[in-house]
């Protein structure tokens, strides 16, 4: 019989970081308590926010080659993990297609052109004309020119959010919803006293700004929008000079519509401009948008670091992950996989060392 006693864990955050490395501790037999500032089932978390887009090439243009490389590990390994959860349904590989109007072209240019700077030529892109991209989005009858990265995905980020909850729910994780908490190694201080644990993982991403005086909040503005006039299979962006528009399908006739990544750590609703661009945007990608009913407008701060890459610092009793910026889904793989080995003692992870810091990095482009 094994006498070791079980080890308890606190995980301060019930966002990505925080649902995703409780689902994992408590699979390994492990006691968790995951504390969130807000509700759990509508999180002010930014992954309820986000699109849920798994573009590792897209991602590419603004940023360095690492992520395109972890994006490669969220591609291996997010279908694995929904199996596991039984929610392969949320996964959809079916790659996101990159458009531009006649008068934009020269974006589309650029975009190859970056794309090769950071991966080498020959990146893993189909140029397509206007019968491609018909092919490929029926309803999408504007376009001459566009590219298709094939492998990239996109899931169910809302549900695969609520999925986990159930998951660690079912296993018998502790979950405390509006507690806010202080995190100190080996201990977490709520506003009704502090408890002990033999680690605590700290995965409050923008909310952990007091212990990371470098973490910084990118405000993302997004839109959804319901109608049954247009189907889209797969993301698309289009680009433009000023701002690149994404649109993300979702289920029932739902779309997720973003564009915007502001230096700016306010959270205030959507300004009046933005939510004009990204509507008279969308209406350009197809008219059929413009009977869409807008159901809900979102604002939320992507927590970054200087580099715009996530890292993860480890002392004793205390687990630190954050800075995933504008890659959450992406990158999350990657990260709770380091954090994970460093907890169970075993494991390789080929981003370990750009992960806590011992890597030497690369400058990385300015983001959009
Ligand atoms: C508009 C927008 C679109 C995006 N689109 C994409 C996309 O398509 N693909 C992609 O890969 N990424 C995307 N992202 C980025 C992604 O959402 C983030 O990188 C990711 O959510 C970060 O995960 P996290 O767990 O570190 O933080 P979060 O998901 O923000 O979770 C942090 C949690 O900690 C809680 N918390 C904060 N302070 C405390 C406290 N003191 N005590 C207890 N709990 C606390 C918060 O309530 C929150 O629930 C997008 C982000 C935004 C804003």
């Amino acid at each position: 019989m094994n006498a070791t006693p079980q080890r308890r864990f606190a995980i301060a955050g019930a966002g990505l970081l925080g649902r995703l490395t409780a689902w994992h501790l408590l699979r390994d037999g492990y006691a968790v308590s995951l504390y969130d500032a807000g509700d759990l089932d509508t999180p002010p978390a930014a992954a309820w926010t986000a699109a849920g887009m798994v573009a590792p090439l897209a991602e590419t243009v603004v940023s360095e080659r690492s992520v395109y490389e972890m994006g490669q590990m969220a591609l291996d390994r997010w279908p694995g993990w929904l199996a596991e959860l039984q929610a392969s349904e949320l996964w959809h590989q079916h790659g996101s297609l990159v458009v531009a109007h006649p008068q934009d072209g020269n974006e589309l240019i650029q975009f190859r052109r970056d794309l090769a700077d950071t991966l080498g030529e020959g990146a893993l892109y189909q140029e397509l004309d206007g019968s491609g991209i018909h092919h490929l989005e029926p309803d999408l009858t504007r376009f001459r020119h566009g590219l298709f990265l094939a492998d990239e995905a996109h899931l169910d980020n809302r549900e695969l959010l609520t999925r986990l909850l159930g998951a660690i729910r079912e296993l018998g994780g502790e979950c405390h919803a509006h507690t806010p908490v202080e995190v100190h190694p080996g201990e977490v201080t709520t506003p009704t006293g502090t408890h002990h644990f033999d680690l605590v993982i700290d995965c409050r991403g923008h909310g952990a700004k007091t212990n990371h005086p470098t973490l910084r909040g990118v405000r993302g503005e997004t839109l959804h929008v319901t109608t049954n006039e247009i189907t889209l299979t797969r993301p698309v962006r289009l680009m433009h000079p000023r701002y690149q528009l994404y649109v993300v399908p979702k289920p029932n006739g739902r779309f997720v519509i973003g564009a915007t990544s502001i230096e700016s750590e306010d959270r205030s609703p959507i300004s009046l401009q933005s939510s004009l661009e990204l509507s008279s945007a969308l209406y350009t990608l197809s008219p059929a948008f413009a009977e869409a009913r807008i159901l809900e407008q979102g604002v939320n701060l992507r927590p970054a670091f200087r580099n715009n890459l996530p890292q993860v610092t480890l002392s004793d009793g205390l687990i630190s992950a954050n800075g995933l910026f504008r890659h959450g889904y992406l990158l999350a793989p990657a990260v709770v996989e380091h954090l994970l080995s460093e907890i169970r003692g075993h494991g390789d992870n080929p981003f370990a060392d750009l992960l806590d810091g011992s890597a030497p990095r690369r400058p990385c482009r300015e983001s959009e």
